[in-house]
């Protein structure tokens, strides 16, 4: 068997939206079903603020494999980017390595997919304005994803250098989009249906004054214990849902903090978004509900979306393309 090696061009002509959606959907519900084999997400801390992650996992009856990807927030500000690495991908029945794939670009897609398969169970029906905090790789791509699960009208944006929200806003208006750029976080998300928190800020930019009753957060700037986003009144408002319970229960900082701070318990803890995407767990109870999704981003995802890109450039090849 061959070992290809597939390209940051190609994962993104191979893993639309359209298609990335869903498969986060069917990858989340499997591993709230019991149905995977993943470890905690290791991490070595280098100089500079600088990490790298290693993460294992398998899907049962599917392939395993692991994203080893470095985390160089300083690549951002040199207009490059942040999340580097590759994902290997293990054949199930032959146990053979079968594909490297740039996980970058897989991250970038499945982590704003995932988020848009959360927002489709659990926010309004009829929310249409979104904020995003941050303007890096992950706001561009959620911006992207949400779009297809909810019919967005207004996008706003913040970010600490108002120059750069600015020049993230006019790009969301050459999609077709009315955006603009926010002077602060509370201005930017005070409207919001939906709210996407994206940064690397080591402390909280979201509290639970500048949200409005009924809003959807997605938070996914932080995937390690350490660096919290969302202040601990906002968490204790919020229902919380995990991407993977003994993730968060471990490793994410905003549940950490409440928790520490004795706001909380760890049956704040709703549960899993693949169990409300499975109908076992209520997601939204009503209209005026606040609910979070705490993604620190899982290698199932990773599997997934590598997985299909692998199996349509095999397709592609046999075919001939
Ligand atoms: P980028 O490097 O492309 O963007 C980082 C963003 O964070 C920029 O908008 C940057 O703007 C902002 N930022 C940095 N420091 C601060 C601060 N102190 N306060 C406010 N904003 C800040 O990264 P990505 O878009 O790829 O990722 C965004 C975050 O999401 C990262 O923390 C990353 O680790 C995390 N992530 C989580 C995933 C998950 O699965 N949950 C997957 C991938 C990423 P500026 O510096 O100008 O303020």
């Amino acid at each position: 068997m061959t070992l290809s090696v597939i390209s940051a061009e190609e994962v993104a002509r191979l893993l639309p939206y359209e298609e990335c959606i869903p498969l986060m959907r069917e990858a989340m519900i499997a591993l709230s079903s019991g149905r995977t084999r993943q470890l905690l997400r290791g991490i070595i801390d280098l100089d500079g603020g600088r990490a790298f992650g290693v993460m294992p996992g398998a899907l049962d009856g599917g392939p395993f494999g692991a994203k080893l990807v470095s985390v160089f927030p300083d690549n951002f500000e040199k207009g490059g980017r942040s999340h580097q690495g590759v994902v290997a991908l293990f054949d199930p029945e032959t146990g053979a390595p079968v594909a490297i794939l740039d996980a970058g670009e897989i991250t970038a897609i499945r982590t704003a997919a995932a988020s848009a398969a959360a927002t489709d169970v659990i926010a309004r029906r009829d929310a249409t304005r979104l904020a995003i905090l941050g303007y890096g790789e992950q706001a561009w791509r959620h911006v992207q994803a949400i779009r297809h699960v909810r019919s967005i009208e207004q996008v706003s944006v913040w970010g600490r250098s108002i120059d750069r929200a600015v020049a993230f806003a006019q790009r969301v208006v050459e999609t077709g989009l009315d955006s603009a750029a926010a002077p602060n976080a509370a201005a930017a998300v005070s409207q919001a249906d939906i709210i996407c928190t994206v940064t690397a800020a080591p402390e909280p930019i979201l509290t639970s004054a500048m949200v409005r009753d009924g809003a959807h957060i997605n938070a996914v700037g932080s995937s390690r214990a350490g660096p919290a986003e969302i202040a601990t009144d906002l968490v204790a408002r919020a229902r919380f849902f995990a991407d993977h319970r003994e993730g968060v229960l471990a490793q994410g900082a905003e549940f950490l903090r409440a928790r520490a701070e004795g706001r909380i318990d760890d049956d704040h803890l709703l549960g899993e978004i693949g169990e409300v995407m499975a109908g076992s767990l209520p997601g939204r109870l009503g209209d005026t509900d606040v609910t979070l999704y705490k993604s620190l981003g899982s290698i199932l995802q990773d599997l997934a979306a590598g997985w299909h890109v692998h199996e349509r450039l095999s397709r592609d090849n046999e075919a001939g393309y």
